[in-house]
């Protein structure tokens, strides 16, 4: 008995250092690169309170991948966002985490910020680049963009449509946050 309890144990350690180190677990609540959103859309808000004060003290875009995750707690499956990519003032990089492409059914799409003077809608590249990586990754979908007018909008590439989805955001430049 004793024996089959280290056995379990032993099973139980090794099946969630293997989950903790393939998916990244997700912690309940925040704002922040990991945390667990039971949307996109509320992946893409996090990412929204956490950068949009970086954006707009550094003038720089801030992106990021956005990815179905799962919550061990609740065991509950929602979305989080990958640790952001610093760009300059018209442009960053997008690109998903090397360690998603092994996972390309996890990716949803992607969020990026624009700084002041940047717009309050999608650029033209920003389509054109959102169906290039939709032609790669087969599960890409939404793009979302953070305007210096407290927008965060939404494209979906398969509908095209682009709406918005939170409006009237207010950023608080406090909380510290990762980059990559
Ligand atoms: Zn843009």
């Amino acid at each position: 008995m004793k024996r089959l309890t280290s056995v379990l144990l032993a099973l139980v350690l090794a099946a969630g250092i293997m989950a903790a180190g393939v998916i990244p677990a997700a912690a309940a609540t925040g704002q922040l690169p990991g945390d667990w959103f039971a949307t996109a859309d509320e992946a893409a808000l996090g990412f929204a309170m956490a950068y949009m004060p970086l954006t707009l003290i550094e003038g720089v875009e801030y992106g990021a991948t956005i990815y179905r995750t799962f919550n061990w707690d609740d065991f509950r499956l929602g979305y989080t966002y990958s640790i952001p990519h610093k760009g300059d003032e018209y442009s960053v990089s997008v690109m998903p985490p090397s360690w998603l492409l092994l996972f390309p059914f996890l990716l949803v799409g992607d969020v990026h910020t624009h700084p002041r003077g940047g717009g309050d809608d999608f650029s033209e590249w920003d389509i054109v680049g959102a169906h290039i990586f939709g032609f790669v990754f087969w599960c890409y979908r939404y793009i979302y963009v953070v305007t210096p007018g407290g927008l965060v909008r939404r494209y979906d590439m398969r509908t095209r449509q682009n709406q918005i989805v939170y409006s009237g955001l207010v950023y608080r430049p406090a909380r510290r946050a990762a980059e990559a």
